[in-house]
């Protein structure tokens, strides 16, 4: 399964081109699971997909994999949660704003259907 992350372009951070799709590394954070501890919040690494732990957790696994990688930019892959950070800019990335799923446009086609007004 790919994650993608789309940032609001908006934003300060310059290591936008960092981010790819990317395949989680674990099903939580590997390496607590490598080492039998436990996290708090799961954040994914946007650039290889290393899958940590957040700060609040005791080892701090996705920046440590920051530190180690120069990665910069990590999404938080808690369900419901589509923000980012950049450990560089040490700054929050929101996520670009869900387009509007546009009303399907139908019956607005001129020039198509019964009422045609040729002569
Ligand atoms: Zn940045
Ligand atoms: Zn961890
Ligand atoms: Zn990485």
């Amino acid at each position: 399964m790919l994650v993608r992350f789309e940032p609001d372009q908006a934003g300060l951070c310059t290591h936008l081109d960092a981010i790819k799709p990317v395949t989680p590394s674990a099903p939580g954070c590997e390496d607590c699971l490598s080492i039998g501890m436990v996290w708090v919040h799961l954040r994914i690494c946007m650039t290889c997909g290393h899958v940590g732990c957040c700060d609040d957790s005791r080892n701090r696994h996705a920046r440590v994999h920051h530190d180690c990688s120069g990665h910069p930019v990590v999404r938080s892959i808690e369900p419901g949660e589509t923000w980012g950070w950049c450990y560089l800019d040490d700054t929050p990335l929101p996520p670009a704003q869900q387009a509007q799923p546009s009303t399907s446009p139908r019956d607005d086609t001129p020039g198509k259907g019964k009422q045609t007004r040729s002569p």
